[in-house]
């Protein structure tokens, strides 16, 4: 029998098994955490299973909420252990900054986009995030005045590693961002800090939206 369509728990819980089939999703702490993170309350308009589908899905504004299974490998990479402070690049529906909230001290998220950070700070609210600091601008610039950052975490894709950014990462932080152009294939780089320099490493090939310059 089909479920009732405010039975959104079962398509949670299908979302939530497929994730933990993931060979690659080894961390259960991020997935304990995700399964706090029901994802039609970011996408309200969509059909449950839609929004519960491990893909990228349409927002506002021509912008997607990211794929659950690449939310949670790019928090698994960010190695977390709590006491972090995060700088976020694309708030967009919330959904990755939600799931950041759960697992660190404070979370700093950048959206270009006036209406969808508008919403997702309702959002945020309502499961009660308290240690989130969103705030509408570019991105490219960061968050001087709350720098350093143990952790950096872009979710748009910018054509190279924006300066500013590194600048404001702590000496034992990791930086994790999508680069590449539009039309050409995009890269998931990590970055730690070896000696004070950023040493990146390419991880896999994604696709994401551009990281839009002002
Ligand atoms: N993590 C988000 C993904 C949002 S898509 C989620 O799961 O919902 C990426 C977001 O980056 C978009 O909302 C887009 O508006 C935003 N963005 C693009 N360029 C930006 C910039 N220069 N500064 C801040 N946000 C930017």
């Amino acid at each position: 029998m089909k479920p009732p369509s405010s039975d959104w728990q079962n398509y949670h819980q299908r979302l939530m098994k497929k994730l933990q089939g993931y060979r690659v999703l080894t961390d259960l702490t991020v997935l304990t955490a995700l399964d706090s993170i029901p994802r039609h309350i970011f996408v309200p308009e969509l059909p449950l299973e839609q929004a519960f589908s491990d893909s990228a899905q349409p927002i506002s504004d021509q912008q997607t909420i990211s794929q659950p299974s690449l939310v949670a490998w790019m928090t698994q990479l960010l190695e977390l252990s709590g006491s972090e402070r995060v700088l976020e690049i694309g708030t967009g529906s919330g959904y990755q900054t939600a799931l950041l909230s759960r697992l660190v001290k404070e979370v700093w998220s950048i959206e270009r986009i006036q209406g969808l950070s508008a919403r997702a700070a309702k959002v945020l609210q309502q499961l009660n995030c308290q240690n989130v600091h969103l705030r509408v601008g570019d991105g490219y610039l960061g968050w001087p005045e709350a720098a350093p950052f143990d952790r950096v975490i872009l979710t748009a894709a910018p054509p190279q590693i924006p300066k500013a950014l590194e600048q404001q990462l702590s000496e034992a932080g990791l930086f994790i961002a999508p680069v590449g152009n539009q039309n050409e294939t995009q890269h998931l780089l990590r970055g730690k800090k070896q000696n004070k320099t950023l040493v990146y490493q390419q991880l896999a090939e994604v696709q994401f939206v551009p990281m839009l310059a002002d």
